[in-house]
């Protein structure tokens, strides 16, 4: 019931060289500086960070959440926790309304009956992502599964109480009625896989819009505004977060979507309260290259990953393209310590703090403080994860 911890703890605003984490029954009870009382766990030369939090997550293990089981559900939130990611918000695909509300009821189940040491990390919530994206900026979703958003279907979603980020892409119609629904339930807001004007985008901002999925992946640019509108070019979704502090944004920091340039200039130009690291990781992380599904099981798009990314070959009149990461929070973490000159408990305020502050769940989870769940990760000098912790649990390794 009663464990000690003692190590380099990362705070949110410093290292702490000789730190303890008491834990009294999966809460943190206090953090203090160091002290002479024998640890139980000892991270020695390596760090304590807080778990991490994945905002943007689909799947891993074989399994996509949008497979729409308990049991898909539940392998998903163990390859993650096993890997230092102890909150997740599964992220739905473009699919039928069928097969977004299975996917809500599965993770209503499994939140019901959450058990840290069975069931993996901890449901906070779902972010419902597709299907509302621009028909011309899909991705790797399956386009059959895309629509415009009615409030008779996302309602239905709503009413679940589970969906606690909300995803649209800002110029469809019925846009704005999805916004103000998702700021009635207090949902992140967030505007993806979209071809958004600065203008669609300060009309979203007016209804509550706050976050932009997956920075410079499946959103506009100048040059892509510049395609589709003509002349004179016009500001896009990138020029419209870059300059609104009270916008958010996230970043797949896998090293294969973004370079490391790329990485350092989102974290100097937003700042580490502003910027979440995100997997966006599909069923192939932990799993042998090969062919997958993106989405649900029986229906979604086939990519292939090659271990180190999701991808869809190119075709003689396509291009290949990336089809979302197949690492998980960690190796996100090592890449953003390497390539950015940002201070590790920066880097890990990213993992966790941040992304649990915008998701409105920073009460309970997201650093080493007195009072929130003791989701504690163990790393090795070279960050990389050790022992998991989830509510004082020690989650098995895979
Ligand atoms: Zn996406
Ligand atoms: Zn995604």
């Amino acid at each position: 019931m009663n464990m000690l911890f003692r190590g380099r703890l990362v705070l949110p605003d410093s290292i702490l060289p000789n730190g303890t984490v008491e834990v009294i029954r999966g809460r943190i009870q206090a953090v203090r500086r160091g002290g002479t009382r024998a640890a139980d766990i000892d991270a020695g030369d390596g760090y304590i960070v807080p778990g991490f939090v994945d905002i943007h997550v689909h799947g891993g293990a074989g399994a996509d959440y949008m497979d729409g089981t308990p049991e898909a559900v539940r392998t998903a939130n163990r390859a993650h926790a096993a890997r230092g990611t102890t909150t997740v918000f599964p992220t739905t695909t473009t699919g039928s309304p069928e097969q977004v509300s299975r996917m809500l009821a599965a993770c209503k189940a499994v939140k019901r009956t959450w058990k840290p040491a069975r069931d993996g990390a901890r449901i906070a919530g779902v972010h419902l992502y597709g299907p509302y994206f621009a028909a011309d900026k899909v991705g790797c979703h399956a386009v059959e599964g895309r629509r415009d958003p009615t409030p008779e279907e996302f309602n239905q979603y709503f009413e679940t109480g589970l969906v606690r980020i909300a995803t649209c892409a800002a110029e469809l119609p019925g846009a704005e009625a999805f916004y103000r629904a998702a700021r009635a339930r207090r949902c992140l807001i967030t505007c993806g896989h979209s071809s958004a004007t600065w203008s669609d985008m300060a009309r979203a901002f007016t209804a509550g819009m706050r976050h932009v999925d997956h920075f410079w992946c499946a959103m506009s640019s100048v040059a892509s505004l510049r395609a589709l509108h003509g002349t004179p070019m016009q500001a896009s979704m990138e020029q419209f977060v870059l300059a609104h502090e009270a916008m958010s944004t996230e970043v797949i920091a896998d090293g294969q979507h973004l370079a490391p340039e790329l990485l350092n200039f989102a974290y100097r130009m937003k700042g580490a309260h502003r910027l979440c690291l995100v997997t966006d990781a599909n069923r192939a992380l932990g799993m042998p290259p090969g062919r997958y599904r993106f989405g649900p099981r029986e229906d979604g798009s086939w990519f292939e990953s090659n271990g180190l990314v999701g991808f869809v070959p190119g075709t003689t009149s396509q291009p290949a393209s990336l089809a979302s990461s197949v690492v998980a929070l960690e190796t996100m973490v090592r890449n953003m310590a390497a390539a950015t000159s940002a201070p590790l408990h920066e880097v890990v305020r990213m993992a966790s703090l941040t992304p649990a502050e915008r998701a409105g769940i920073a009460r309970d989870v997201g650093s080493l403080e007195s009072g929130k769940r003791a989701d504690l990760v163990l790393l090795d000098k070279d960050l990389r994860v050790r022992r998991v912790f989830l509510a004082g649990c020690e989650v098995p390794a895979t």
